[in-house]
């Protein structure tokens, strides 16, 4: 992984305003929510939040969004604060974000934008990048090139302000047309490798378990202290782009991959979940899921939910007892004092699937990984087969794939009881 520089505000960097355009659809409460989680979100590509307001949009305009006194408003907000980048926490057509650039005189950016950037400043492999990249272009060619393109960077800076002219618009059009056909082939490229990878290692008969969750939920954290890995963690959003892969050990299993895979934010832009759908379908074909939920945190349930429709939405089946199993380890518990009757609650009955822990002082993961283990073992059947002593090769073929708890010899053949997935059954019996 390349490590994302962790930017330290010094005063020198953009400053920005973030509003929300409230529909009426949230709660008080989830307003709150997102504009923390909105300035999370700009603290992640370094830009300083100078502050965070949501506005009553009753009748979004279909010039600007925020009605004309709103966008006075906010103009005035920008001047007062000094500050020259706009963060509109929605979705903004292209028309509005270049009315609105025009008007107020500053970067305007909004939710998918901003998402973009980060996902774009954390893409850690190859194949990470180039889907940043296409996903960014196509979110830029339904709009007039401008700022902060990969287009403009390459060619040496635009500037914010400012629109290009219709000749430079169509070239640049086809330049994203050209360079898109392009990320296209090599992503195909990439994937017909990352596909044989993957049957390579599902031929192995070690089972997969994907950790998803909430950004910043510790995930990263868990990652390391269940491999003993140096995978890289901080305290900003998305330290995960791609999924990484280590071994771990399991009881009663040889061995185990764990996956750490993309941290989720709330409402992520549809076109975004589809463009990361290659890359979080480690998720989808896991054995066992672990859902890291940061329940120190006031918006947990809310948390949880976003993560649950992302899931939904890449077709993870959620309901008890179908598809695959998902644990919750419930997360940061050392931050939570039981005794403080202000103080965040727990149910005084965990549900079955529920594991508290703590990834920072290892508290509860011993219990995470035999639930992990028990849920596996779930999707595993056993079976007792007699076979003749000579068969080598299938005898070679269950202990390397299968969990062989007895063996019994009776003259010339072996009685085996053996634990193996249902894949792996299928496979054997079609041997
Ligand atoms: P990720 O975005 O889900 O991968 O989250 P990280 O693993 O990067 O963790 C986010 C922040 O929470 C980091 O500052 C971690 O040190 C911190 N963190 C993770 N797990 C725990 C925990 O169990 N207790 C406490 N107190 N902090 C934690």
């Amino acid at each position: 992984m390349i490590p994302f520089e962790k930017k330290e505000l010094d005063g020198t960097e953009d400053k920005a305003v973030i509003v929300h355009p409230d529909m009426g659809l949230l709660g008080q409460n989830a307003l709150e929510y997102r504009l923390e989680e909105a300035i999370g979100l700009a603290l992640a590509i370094g830009l300083e939040t100078t502050s965070a307001r949501y506005f009553k949009v009753r009748a979004p305009k279909a010039g600007t969004l925020f009605g004309s006194g709103q966008v006075d408003q906010i103009k005035t907000i920008l001047a007062q604060e000094d500050a020259n980048i706009l963060i509109v926490d929605g979705t903004l057509t292209a028309i509005q974000q270049r009315n609105l650039e025009e008007y107020i005189k500053v970067k305007v950016i909004d939710r998918t934008g901003l998402i973009l950037e980060i996902f774009g400043a954390r893409a850690a492999t190859a194949e990470g990048r180039l889907q940043v990249e296409l996903a960014h272009l196509d979110y830029q060619a339904g709009r007039l090139v401008r700022s902060w393109t990969h287009l403009e960077r390459q060619r040496g800076g635009f500037g914010f302000l400012g629109g290009p002219g219709e000749t430079q618009i169509e070239s640049d059009r086809r330049m994203i047309r050209d360079r898109m056909a392009k990320l296209r082939k090599e992503l195909s490229h990439l994937r017909k490798t990352r596909t044989l990878h993957r049957s390579r290692r599902q031929k192995a008969p070690w089972p997969v378990i994907a950790l998803v969750g909430y950004t910043n939920a510790g995930k990263s954290t868990l990652f390391n202290r269940l491999t003993g890995a140096d995978v890289f963690a901080e305290d900003l959003l998305f330290a995960t782009l791609d999924p990484t892969m280590r071994q771990f050990s399991l009881p009663g299993y040889d061995k185990a991959i764990i996956s750490d895979t993309v941290g989720f934010v709330s409402d992520l832009p549809t076109q975004l979940v589809a463009a990361f759908r290659a890359t979080l379908e480690e998720v989808t074909a896991a054995d066992v899921i672990i859902h890291v939920r940061d329940v120190s945190h006031a918006s947990s349930d809310a948390q949880a939910h976003d993560v649950e429709q992302i899931l939904l939405e890449l077709g993870v089946e959620m309901a008890e007892g179908e598809g695959t199993p998902i644990i919750e380890a419930w997360n940061k518990i050392d931050l939570i004092d039981l005794d403080d009757p202000d103080g965040i609650r727990l149910p005084q009955h965990l549900p079955d699937n529920v594991c508290l822990i703590s990834a920072a002082t290892g508290q509860g993961i011993d219990e995470l990984v035999e639930m992990v283990s028990v849920n596996l073992s779930h999707n595993h059947d056993t079976e007792t087969i007699k076979l003749p002593l000579s068969d080598g090769k299938r005898l070679a073929w269950l202990h390397e794939n299968g969990r062989v708890m007895e063996s019994e010899q009776e003259d010339s053949d072996v009685k085996l009881t053996v634990q193996m997935s249902h894949r792996n059954w299928g496979r054997y019996h079609a041997l």
